[in-house]
């Protein structure tokens, strides 16, 4: 569906955000012509999925991990995933970390905030997330780069709910860019926003939007 992907990259150019377009259940071949058109962010949930399309697909794609990951699933995608989104533990930051290190390079990672009403969203808390900041193992990290905040709205009818939890993620972001990550101006990244709610994650601050099945069409499993 070409023509969906240029009105939404019409609708990203104006606030300079970017596009990962989540190919997760998809094969290669209903990809490509999105690649055709130019596009080369590419977001996947499970990591053997990802795996096997990056072998097969143009190397120029950036490959993004998008959903939970299981720490001894990370050395499978730690040699070339351009962005993890859904860092949600010290012990995950580790491994990647780690895996990193081996591969001989830095892995940019967001961290996962837990900002919906569902309690089987994945992500982690307030609190969660300052502790995760000041441990000592976390001070000590030389080949992962926290680039900015991942969240997931909760899925509802209600938008101004959504609007809501979205401006928690852009006030926290800024509070961290402040504070925490004062002059580390590579922390600039909020990624919000799927095919249901991006309009909202947009107007709210959102640099990275992770849409699917707008893209694709519906998915089967
Ligand atoms: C599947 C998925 C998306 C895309 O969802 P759509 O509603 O199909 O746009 C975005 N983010 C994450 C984390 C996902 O797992």
């Amino acid at each position: 569906m070409p023509s969906t992907l240029s009105t939404i990259l019409d609708e990203l150019r104006a606030t300079g955000s970017k596009l990962v377009a989540v190919s997760k259940t998809h094969p290669p071949e209903e990809l490509m012509p999105l690649y055709l058109e130019g596009q080369r962010d590419f977001g996947e949930n499970r990591i053997q999925e990802m795996a096997t399309k990056r072998e097969l697909m143009p190397k120029d794609i950036r490959w993004h991990a998008i959903g939970h990951l299981q720490t001894n699933k990370v050395k499978f995608i730690a040699p070339f995933v351009h962005l993890i989104h859904s860092v949600d533990s010290l012990k995950l930051l580790q491994e990647i970390d780690r895996q990193a290190e081996k591969a001989g390079r830095v892995i940019p990672c967001l961290l996962q905030m837990h900002i919906a009403k569902e309690e089987t969203k994945f992500g982690l808390d307030r609190e969660e997330l300052f502790s995760l900041l000041r441990a000592p193992e976390f001070a000590d990290m030389k080949h992962v780069e926290i680039r900015g905040l991942m969240g997931m709205a909760t899925l509802t009818e209600d938008r101004e709910l959504i609007r809501s939890e979205f401006r928690m993620m852009s006030v926290l972001l800024e509070e961290l860019q402040s504070g925490f990550f004062s002059g580390k101006e590579s922390f600039c990244e909020l990624s919000m926003g799927m095919s249901s709610d991006y309009k909202i994650a947009l107007e709210e601050g959102s640099t990275l939007v992770r849409i699917g099945s707008l893209l694709f069409g519906p998915r089967q499993n």
